[in-house]
C-alpha cells in the first residue's frame, strides 16, 4: 500500500460514489501483502479506538508503541501514522506472510485501499471531502482480477461507512482547517487539544472528569452519563467541543490564534 502523499505529483482522477472499477484482493495474488510495507498510514480517531481495544492497550500506550507523529500538510494539524518496523521492507507491524493479524480492526486507509480518500491525504483540492482517487501502485495486481464494484459497494464491503460516520466530526475539522489561508496558524495549545481529543481518548476522559472541565462547561446530565459510559460518545462529544473551541464564530479560539500570530 502506498501513500497518497507519495503519489502527490500525479494529478488524481476524482471519483464519485457511483464510479466503477475492477479489483479483487485475495491471498492468491502474487503481490499479497506487498501493499503493507513501506507505507504511510494516517490514523483516524476511530482507528485508534479500534486498535487499542484490539490490543488491550490504553490510548497513551498505543500511541507510544505503534505511532509516529506527523503534521498534516496544508493544515498544520498534528496527526499520527502507523509506525513501521525497522526491517528492510519497512513492514507494517501487523503484517505476516498470511496477511493482516488485526484485519477486522484494520485502519480506515487500509479499508479504502486501492482507493485514497482526499480528506486523509495531502492532495491539492482536498478541501472537498467527497473525493476519492486510485492510489495507483504498480505492484498492486488486484486490478487484473475481474470483480467489478462501484465505490459505494466497495465502501460497504470494507466496512468503512461506520469509520467515516464516527470520524465525521474530525474530518470536518481537518477539511475546515485546510480551507483556511496558510498564514492562519493554530497555537501550540490548540494543537495539543486537537491531538488529545483526536488520539488520546483515555487521557481526554481524565481531562473531562478529573479536572475543572465540568465546572467550566455546563453539560446536561444525559450527555454526561452517555460520555461516561460510551467511548465513542465521548469522542463525538470531544470533537464537537473542539470545533466550538477552535472555530466558534464571534469569540473564536482560531481568531485569537490569528491575532496572536500577527507581528
Ligand atoms: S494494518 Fe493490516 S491491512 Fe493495514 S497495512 Fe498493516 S497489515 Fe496491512
Ligand atoms: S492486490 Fe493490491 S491490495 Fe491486494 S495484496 Fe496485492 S498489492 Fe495489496
Amino acid at each position: 500500500m502506498d501513500t497518497p502523499d507519495k503519489m502527490s505529483s500525479i494529478e488524481p482522477v476524482r471519483l464519485s460514489l457511483d464510479s466503477r472499477f475492477r479489483f479483487k484482493c485475495h491471498s492468491g495474488v502474487k503481490c499479497f501483502t506487498k501493499c503493507c510495507r513501506g507505507i504511510n498510514i494516517i490514523l483516524t480517531p476511530y482507528d485508534i479506538i479500534r486498535l487499542k481495544r484490539r490490543l488491550q492497550l490504553s490510548s497513551e500506550a498505543f500511541l507510544a508503541v505503534y505511532t509516529s507523529p506527523q503534521l498534516l500538510e496544508k493544515t498544520d494539524l498534528p496527526v499520527v501514522t502507523l509506525k513501521l518496523m525497522d526491517d528492510d521492507m519497512q513492514s507494517c507491524p501487523f503484517v505476516t506472510d498470511s496477511g493482516c493479524i488485526i484485519y477486522e480492526d484494520r485502519p480506515t486507509t487500509c479499508r479504502y485501499y486501492p482507493l485514497g480518500v482526499a480528506s486523509l491525504s495531502h492532495k491539492e483540492g482536498a478541501d472537498d471531502d467527497g473525493f476519492y482517487f486510485f492510489v495507483n501502485e504498480p505492484h498492486c495486481l488486484g486490478f487484473e482480477e475481474d470483480k467489478e464494484w462501484t465505490i459505494r459497494e466497495w465502501r460497504k464491503d470494507q466496512g468503512v461507512d461506520i469509520h467515516d460516520e464516527i470520524n465525521a466530526g474530525w474530518t470536518d475539522l481537518v477539511v475546515r482547517k485546510r480551507s483556511f489561508p496558510a498564514n492562519i496558524k493554530l497555537t501550540e495549545e490548540s494543537k495539543k487539544m486537537f491531538f488529545l481529543v483526536s488520539y488520546n481518548i483515555d487521557t481526554f476522559r481524565q481531562f473531562v472528569f478529573e479536572s475543572s472541565f465540568l465546572d467550566r462547561y455546563n453539560i446536561d446530565a444525559k450527555t454526561l452519563k452517555k460520555i461516561k459510559e460510551d467511548e465513542i460518545a465521548l469522542l463525538e462529544f470531544g470533537l464537537k467541543w473542539l470545533k466550538d473551541v477552535l472555530f466558534k464564530e464571534g469569540n473564536s479560539r482560531l481568531k485569537e490564534d490569528v491575532a496572536a500570530s500577527k507581528p
